[in-house]
């Protein structure tokens, strides 16, 4: 009986959004009374290893350790099969996997190879029914939001990354048994499905948006490429990313890698500054996370002012010129 934070990372890389995601393993621990337990399944190697300290100073009580030759890509069907098999043997109450690319794969088909209930998009949790936890979770692309219980002996929830606060963390070494190496059983895993022919990078200036603490966004009211080197210039004072509405993307002013929205990415930032954005419901389904979202947009009555914190209805060549000067001088 434990809350059980899946951590996968392929190619021994430390994939974003580790530690929120213990932060929302202790909150769930804290509803039910239960220990914080990490598992983390991937290459075998130093940053594994290293991963593996990381979420017990994050706050695992003890961490699992799953290594194999054989998790080197990210396939998922040897991912689901690797973590149903550590899920039969710790048996946790619930398992929380973040929900993003690879993440929001494995959840679902987990839950249904070992019988547990899959909540997805899960922002936020309460005390739900019968003690057990009332997963928060946006629907209608965001208009609502939705508190989901689940009745199962077992719960995957992917949970949408960043959506929690990290935990702060704690010095020093974890004891030995609070670290421990599971052998996986050779048999476990299935033939790969998956072959890899070629690796491709997206290039990208700065910090990714996933990441993004802050990020400056624009859409069709930046009225071309040029626009968006304004606003790239903001980003860096700002050390921020940029990002994009679909209008921008769709009129090749800048890459689909940087849409924003239901059929972009989901963002979760501290600060989201829309620039010439409507607000389409489609693109607010991508910022609900964004703990603050300031605007500017020349119609006082574009749609995005409700959903901003703080409004200028004002054209943006007014504006952000003066506020790049500014705050490259503070
Ligand atoms: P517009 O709606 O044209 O808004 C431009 C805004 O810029 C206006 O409000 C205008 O007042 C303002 N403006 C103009 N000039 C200036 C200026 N000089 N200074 C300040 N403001 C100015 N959209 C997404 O973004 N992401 C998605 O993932 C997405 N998925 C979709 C999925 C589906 C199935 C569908 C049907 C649509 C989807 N859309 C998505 C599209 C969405 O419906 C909107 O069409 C799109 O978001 C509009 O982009 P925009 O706000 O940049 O453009």
């Amino acid at each position: 009986m434990s809350v059980l934070a899946v951590v996968v990372a392929p190619q021994g890389r430390s994939p974003s959004g580790w530690a929120e995601l213990m932060g929302a393993a202790s909150t769930v621990a804290r509803l039910t009374g239960e220990p914080v337990e990490a598992l983390v399944a991937g290459a075998d190697g130093p940053s594994l290893e290293a991963l593996a300290r990381d979420l017990w100073r994050r706050g695992a009580d003890r961490v699992w350790r799953l290594a194999s030759d054989g998790l080197t890509e990210p396939d998922p069907d040897r991912y689901v099969a690797a973590l149903a098999w550590a899920a039969g043997r710790l048996e946790p109450t619930t398992l929380l996997i973040n929900g993003d690319p690879l993440g929001a794969q494995l959840g679902p088909r987990l839950a249904m190879r070992i019988g547990a209930a899959s909540v997805t998009e899960v922002v936020d949790v309460r005390p739900g029914e019968q003690g057990r936890p009332g997963w928060v979770r946006p629907m209608y692309g965001g208009k609502a939001m939705a508190v989901v219980g689940s009745r199962q002996a077992r719960t995957v929830v992917n949970v949408r990354p960043r959506a929690f606060a990290a935990p702060a963390a704690r010095s020093g070494e974890p004891p030995a048994d609070a670290l421990v190496s599971l052998e996986l059983d050779a048999g476990a895993l299935p033939a790969p499905r998956l072959r890899v022919l070629e690796r491709r990078t997206a290039a990208s200036d700065g910090v990714r948006l996933e990441d993004a603490r802050i990020i400056v966004s624009g859409g069709r009211g930046m009225g071309g490429p040029e626009g968006f080197q304004v606003l790239q210039q903001l980003a860096e004072v700002l050390g921020g990313a940029v990002g994009a509405s679909r209008a921008a993307v769709d009129a090749g002013w800048v890459p689909g890698h940087l849409q924003i929205g239901q059929t972009g990415k989901m963002v979760a930032p501290d600060l989201y500054l829309a620039v010439g954005i409507s607000g389409a419901s489609q693109h607010l389904a991508g910022i609900s996370g964004a703990r603050h979202v300031v605007a500017i947009n020349k119609d006082p009555e574009a749609p995005i002012f409700r959903a901003a914190e703080i409004g200028l209805a004002e054209d943006w060549r007014k504006v952000l010129p003066s506020l790049i000067e500014r705050l490259a001088q503070a």
